[in-house]
């Protein structure tokens, strides 16, 4: 393990990325923006504001979730979860979450619906 210094701090708490709803364009942005300003589109300037309490909420949380696993890495080799799908148990390795899986959350704004991902800057280990 390596000790946490402030700038690596800063570097994992990661960002999130959803794209534009008018011209698809990738958008990112940090939990800190989150209480700026509305984020705008770099390339058609639509502007989405996560201003409103419940959904700052939920992205703050889907943050904390994604860091907690990703901090987890060292013991979530040998845990895992089991899903049934149909008659059959399907295990999954938590592994997975960190190399697989896409964390993505699902969102309405508005009347519009939109899929926000969060990225944890790789740990240096
Ligand atoms: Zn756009």
């Amino acid at each position: 393990m390596t000790t946490s210094n402030p700038i690596q701090e800063k570097k994992q708490q990661g960002s999130f990325e959803l794209h534009c709803l008018a011209c698809k364009n990738p958008m990112t942005f940090s939990l800190l923006d989150l209480d700026q300003h509305p984020i705008a589109c770099s390339e058609c300037g639509k502007r989405y504001s996560f201003g409103e309490e419940t959904l700052k909420r939920q992205l703050k949380k889907f943050a904390t979730l994604c860091r907690a696993i990703q901090e987890s890495e060292e013991i979530l080799g040998s845990g895992g979860i089991a899903l049934t799908v149909g008659n059959d148990e399907v295990k999954i390795p938590f592994k997975i979450l960190l190399t697989r899986l896409k964390s993505t959350l699902d969102l309405s704004i508005g009347n519009e619906r939109m899929v926000i991902s969060f990225r944890v800057e790789p740990v240096a280990l």
